[in-house]
């Protein structure tokens, strides 16, 4: 049975909005649909303004220009993630300092940002992955005793819940994907979100192009112009159309892949009580959106056992991810704060398994059914 590693979800509305928005003959950004998408984000999460963006990438990026971050400036953030957390920082000039992550939620170790903080700390980036948000109010107290933005990466968390708020409205700014890999898509898509009244101003700039247009649709004034840095991070309405009837149907998505995922933490639970195996450990007051589910080997040869095994039987799961601070780009850019060992040790023995909303059980007993073959106990 060949299954693939994910695959988007289609609710069936899709064709019928990019249908609509093309009707209207307008499909530049900041349209009628992506105005609804802003607000499905804005009701859903209790934030104060989402901006839809092109990508993630491009929300951190206005991000990093929010924070002021700068050369000679540090950002805190773990070196266990996807390049563009860093990436947008370095592209202001500014230096990413590394820190480990806690071996239990696999997300920043909150004692060492503590220990990371310096003078020069503009910003700390904390990364909710696998969609398990981070200890935000540990994050959020050190980044207020020391003067540095708090920026989520949450790529991966759309409608986790962390002490009873969502993730992504903890910071003064976060960043959500829509990329075809995350739960909820258009392809390629991402949304700013903006938690501190005072930087809206200039967020809605710097996403119109440095302009100061977003005002003039409101009448405020009666010409625009070029105020400020910025570029083009607007989605067109098309593939804001596509996201409004995927954003219609995420609880659905969701409940859908929280029902795969604890099929396999139901299944794989042997392999865990024996410590063959180790998978994700939820922490208390946490909801998940069921991004990732993995296994955590003993050793890094398992881990590449048990990938090359999945390949022989058309089975694709992947290792996730090289960690940033020993790739060639972030070691020029970047600085590590002290050992990143939690980091190395998940990068070799992480793999991350299939998870899709229209995976059937029975798919998923055909995993599991192949690493109980390997890891016999
Ligand atoms: C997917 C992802 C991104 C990038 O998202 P894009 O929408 O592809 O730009 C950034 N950070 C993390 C942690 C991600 O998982």
């Amino acid at each position: 049975m060949n299954i693939r590693f994910t695959q988007p979800a289609l609710t069936g509305n899709e064709m019928e909005y990019i249908r609509q928005a093309m009707n209207r003959g307008r499909l530049m950004g900041n349209g009628e649909f992506t105005q609804r998408c802003q607000q499905w984000l804005e009701q859903m999460l209790g934030c104060r303004k989402a901006l839809l963006t092109h990508s993630c990438t491009a929300a951190l990026e206005m991000g990093a220009i929010l924070s002021n971050a700068g050369p000679g400036d540090e950002v805190i953030m773990p070196s266990f993630t996807f390049v563009s957390t860093a990436n947008a920082f370095v592209l202001r000039g500014a230096t990413p300092v590394f820190v480990d992550v806690d071996p239990v939620n696999l997300n920043l170790d909150t004692k060492l940002v503590a220990t990371a903080v310096t003078q020069r700390t503009k910003a700390i980036v904390p990364v909710h992955y696998a969609g398990v948000p981070c200890r935000m109010d540990e994050i959020v107290k050190i980044a207020k005793d020391c003067g540095a933005v708090v920026v989520e990466d949450a790529a991966q968390s759309l409608l986790s819940i962390y002490k009873g708020r969502h993730a992504g409205t903890f910071g003064q700014l976060a960043a959500i994907s829509f990329h075809e890999t995350k739960n909820v898509v258009s392809g390629e898509g991402g949304a700013l979100i903006i938690n501190d009244e005072s930087l809206l101003e200039r967020a809605e700039i710097i996403w119109e192009k440095g302009t100061n247009r977003s005002k003039f649709f409101r009448g405020e004034v009666d010409k625009y112009t070029w105020v400020d840095v910025g570029s083009s991070f607007l989605p067109s309405e098309l593939v804001a159309a596509f996201l409004l009837a995927q954003l219609d149907s995420a609880r659905d998505i969701t409940r859908r892949r929280l029902l795969l995922w604890n099929q396999y933490a139901d299944r794989l639970k042997p392999l865990f009580d024996d410590g063959v195996l180790r998978g994700p450990r939820i922490p208390a007051g946490v909801k998940h959106n069921a991004h990732i589910f993995f296994v955590i080997t003993r050793t890094a040869d398992e881990a590449s056992r048990l990938l090359v095994k999945m390949k022989e039987q058309d089975i694709n799961a992947v290792h996730h991810y090289v960690p940033l601070h020993s790739s060639p780009a972030g070691r020029r850019y970047g600085r590590m704060h002290g050992s990143l060992i939690n980091t190395e040790e998940l990068s070799d023995r992480l793999i991350r398994l299939p998870l899709w909303s229209d995976m059937t059980p029975r798919m998923i007993d055909h995993v599991v059914a192949l690493i109980f073959q390997l890891f016999r106990i």
